[in-house]
């Protein structure tokens, strides 16, 4: 058995890119099923379980990886954080070789001093690393702030950090095998799966299969930062089972005179593998928002998935609707997305999201949203438990709805047509809600709320003629 080991340079990134490196060189070497990554926090072991008298087949599959992927500018050149003419320095001259021995020993020997390169390897020096580590980089922002003199000329710091050839070119097949490269408007964005614990070798070959898909330039629109994971994630669904178990380093680039980061984060993604997993609908409606430029209710969205944030929940729908609907169509939430919001995110138990009675009432609210009157589906989401808010606005909507029955029959029998028949709960239907709310009010509410703001599920379709004959009658 061979154990290699990253460098520790305290760059998430930059470590995870030459494992991924390190470990694509093992399975070319040695097979899927003879190499894993285990992370060590801060740094990560690549297991090679090899016979190790072969161990001079890690080098030659190195020099051989490097002469096909990284004799030409193309790898680099496409890499954020690397400019055109850091790319030509990075690439492999003909009968140049390497060798991976310097990651076979765990401790090194630091000189802390400011040339050292950031990986400690004593080789030669590639400088401007962004595209390696954009940690290295200054913040978009804090231009103007960090200025440094060159020839009297005040300019953007340029990263005064290096790194070994060898770790490099590590790096870029890393990123080459493993990171997701999109972009977003006119930001180059950067994704890489950390991973917690042990990977092994099949698990690699499905990441780094996956990444094949990701397409370039395939978000032209101008999400905000925060929205990245999320729009990200739900365009590759067949990620979540991927990507289960590991968190993702996202970097957000512009370029202009050479790049500047303008976002960097390292998150947990378990709880959007879950959204996504759990129902197409989900995805689906993901997909509305990005097409209807509903900005808004997807921040809310997100702030619900990711910090299962339930005043986030609440805010939700409403503007969900808002936003998605056109002049002539009102759309509401996909049933299976507002229940998966409710079950998984809320906590709120099936008894109360299935009740038939808190459906009977959000079906008489859903009429009035489809009138586009919201006031009501408003006063219930700000009532107080202390207040008769929730009391009072029912009674309010029973009053008008009953007006409007009496309207609908008029008109039917004037021979109008009438598209959305209201429909009204019976008495112990009200009782029943009160009862719940009595007894869990913020639950009964946010369910009774998200209900009304969701397209009726199937059963209640199916049970839409009988609005009408009761009506009728
Ligand atoms: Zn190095």
């Amino acid at each position: 058995m061979i154990i290699l080991y990253t460098p520790a340079t305290g760059f998430p990134d930059l470590e995870v890119k030459i494992a991924y490196g390190l470990a694509r060189v093992g399975i070319e070497a040695f097979g899927i099923d003879k190499v894993a990554i285990q992370d060590e926090g801060g740094f990560y072991e690549i297991i090679i379980d090899c016979d190790v008298s072969k161990e001079d087949r890690l080098d030659k599959t190195f020099d051989m990886l490097c002469r096909r992927l990284l004799s030409s500018s193309y790898i680099p050149f496409n890499t954020p954080g690397i400019a055109g003419r850091s790319a030509e320095s990075i690439t492999v001259s003909e009968g140049e070789t390497f060798t991976v021995n310097n990651y076979k020993l765990i401790i090194f020997n630091a000189s802390n001093i400011q040339t050292e390169n950031v990986c400690k390897h004593k080789d030669e020096s590639i400088g401007n690393i962004i595209g390696f580590t954009v940690a290295t980089s200054y913040h978009h922002k804090r231009d103007g702030i960090d200025i440094s003199i060159q020839q009297d000329i005040p300019r953007r710091p340029t990263n005064p950090k290096k790194i070994c050839k060898v770790c490099a070119l590590l790096s870029l097949l890393g990123t080459w095998y493993a990171s997701f490269i999109f972009n977003i408007a006119d930001r180059e964005v950067i994704a890489i799966p950390i991973p917690k614990g042990k990977v092994t070798g099949s698990k690699l070959q499905e990441i780094f299969s996956l990444q094949h898909q990701i397409r370039k330039d395939w978000i032209n629109q101008k999400i905000s930062q925060v929205l990245i994971p999320l729009v990200f994630l739900s365009k590759i669904p067949s990620s979540a089972d991927i990507l289960d178990g590991f968190d993702l380093f996202i970097a957000v680039l512009s370029r202009q005179q050479g790049y500047h980061v303008d976002g960097l984060f390292l998150i947990p993604i378990e709880n959007y593998l879950d959204f996504i997993r759990k129902s197409p609908y989900n995805i689906a409606t993901i997909d509305v928002m990005l097409r209807r430029e509903a900005y808004g209710s997807l921040q809310e969205l997100n702030n619900t998935i990711y910090n299962r944030n339930k005043a986030s929940l609440l805010r939700f729908p409403r503007l969900y609707v808002q936003e998605t609907s056109s002049n002539n169509f009102t759309n509401l939430l996909y049933p299976e997305t507002a229940k998966y919001l409710l079950k998984e995110v809320a906590m709120i138990s099936p008894e109360i999201i299935e009740n038939p009675a808190l459906g009977s009432l959000a079906r008489t609210l859903r009429y009035f949203i489809r009138e586009r009157k919201y006031g009501y589906a408003d006063d219930i989401r700000n009532a107080r438990k202390e207040s008769r808010d929730f009391e009072e606005t029912i009674a309010k909507i029973l009053r008008e709805g009953e007006l409007r029955r009496v309207q609908q029959e008029q008109d039917k029998k004037q021979g109008k047509k009438i598209d959305n028949w209201i429909h009204l709960p019976k008495e112990d239907e009200i009782k029943e809600i009160f009862k719940l709310a009595n007894e869990d009010f913020e639950a009964t509410k946010l369910a009774l709320v998200m209900l009304a703001f969701s397209f009726p599920s199937r059963a209640e379709e199916n049970d839409k003629s009988t609005d009408e004959i009761q009506n009728a009658k």
